[in-house]
């Protein structure tokens, strides 16, 4: 054979070599947004960058100090693929002590962030075709980690009433014979809703008659929460051991460059998961998991002060929403973000003449015209509505939501 002739065909679509799977798979939302926001920044333009989901404090500075130690005790060395077993250890004593849940080492795999164990736990449980029911609105990335394996996304959405919370008998009637797996986030990453124990008893009630589904409960916002109790699934004894809890480090301590996050699982399916990350990505940063390990010995006294400010912020986003006509805001209890319903300003026209017809439009307007980065709510599956981050300064906030006014009032 001479080179030239096996030489590819010229191809009509230049992309058309990379696999259906990405090629399918949707950007992510939140990284899309942020991005188009750091590009206008670059150009000069004094953007407010509400898009991404990400606390603005720094990491505490005993958990910083700990990785410094880490890397002067020469902790540079691949470690276990499930995470160094003291971290391991204290992650076990976490889910007893806030938790009141006792796991085993064995059932703890720490990854790379909670969207790693969350991957992790969708490719171990989801075979072709499996159902996946999402509570909705949900975290942009369920659908797109859904698919990735294969499975199919039963999106439910919960009623505005509600807080958008779906309930035990919308999650009944969604069930079918190939359902495999539930995932939600509580608090909610978009809403900020928080399930109390009365609706996770509901839910675990309908779990537990169906032993063949797993639910993934993303606890990664736990910390935030203004309501004063923090309920786990998995502390219904009836369905333990059908509950994946997937938690991090993100949010709580804000570590979120650092990439460290868990999940605890029954000893089949952390083993699974062990085996999966072994083959894909091996265990996580060794001095992330040192100082990972600091943070949850030092307890969430650090935690606390980052959420009186995230609680301070809330109570200021939503007032100054109030303001704004249109908008209609449900109160969230936890994370830090608002989530309005933004359907009354669609098919109105803006000052160069287009027409807002979407979320979508909604939130390139405001970033063009206000200068304000959001995140559309078809992301998250709830196209009615925008979602803005609180977890930025308050004078930030008040600059943002003050020009959103301006901006949605130019709408005709
Ligand atoms: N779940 C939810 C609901 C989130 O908001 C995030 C943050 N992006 C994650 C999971 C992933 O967190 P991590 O930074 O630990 O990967
Ligand atoms: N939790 C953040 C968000 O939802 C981080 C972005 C991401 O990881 O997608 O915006």
């Amino acid at each position: 054979m001479t080179p030239s002739s096996v030489a590819p065909a010229p191809m009509a679509d230049p992309t058309a070599y990379l696999s259906d799977r990405v090629l399918h798979m949707q950007e992510s939302a939140t990284i899309a947004m942020a991005k188009k926001s750091r590009e206008l920044a670059a150009k000069g333009v004094d953007v407010v960058n509400l898009s991404f989901g990400e606390p603005d404090f720094q990491t505490p500075q005993y958990i910083k100090d700990a990785a410094k130690q880490a890397l002067d005790e020469g902790f540079t060395f691949y470690t276990p693929v499930p995470g160094y077993l003291d971290l391991r250890q204290a992650i076990c004593d976490k889910f007893q002590r806030d938790n009141n849940l006792s796991y085993k080492p064995t059932e703890i795999v720490v990854s790379t962030g909670a969207k790693q164990s969350l991957t992790n736990a969708v490719l171990a449980l989801v075979n072709p075709g499996d159902e996946v029911i999402i509570f909705s609105p949900y975290w942009v990335s369920y659908a797109a980690i859904v698919e990735l394996a294969d499975g199919v996304p039963v999106p439910i959405m919960g009623s505005l009433d509600n807080d958008y919370k779906v309930t035990a008998a919308e999650f009944a009637a969604a069930i079918t014979p190939r359902t495999k797996l539930v995932m939600y986030s509580s608090p909610c990453n978009p809403t900020g809703a928080v399930f109390s124990r009365a609706e996770l008893s509901a839910i675990a009630d309908v779990l537990a008659q169906h032993p063949h589904i797993f639910a993934l409960a993303d606890e990664i916002y736990e910390y935030i929460n203004f309501t004063g109790e923090h309920v786990s699934l998995a502390q219904f004894a009836a369905v333990k051991d059908q509950v994946i809890t997937v938690n991090g480090f993100s949010k709580g301590y804000a570590m979120t460059g650092w990439r460290l996050g868990y999940m605890a699982a029954r000893q089949d399916i952390a083993a699974a998961c062990d085996k999966l990350q072994g083959q894909i990505t091996s265990g996580t940063c060794s001095i992330a998991q040192r100082a990972g390990l600091a943070a949850l010995k030092g307890g969430r006294a650090s935690a606390d002060e980052m959420v009186a400010a995230y609680h301070r912020r809330r109570d200021l986003v939503l007032e100054l929403a109030k303001d704004i006509p249109g908008l209609k805001t449900p109160t969230p209890d936890g994370a830090f973000y608002i989530f309005p319903d933004v359907s009354a300003f669609f098919g109105r026209t803006a000052p160069d003449g287009s027409t807002i017809n979407d979320s979508s439009d909604l939130a390139l307007y405001l970033l063009n015209d206000a200068h304000v980065a959001s995140v559309s709510g078809d992301s998250f599956g709830a196209p009615d509505c925008i979602r803005f981050s609180t977890a930025a300064a308050d004078e930030k906030l008040r600059v943002a939501f003050e020009r959103i006014k301006v901006s949605l009032a130019k709408l005709s």
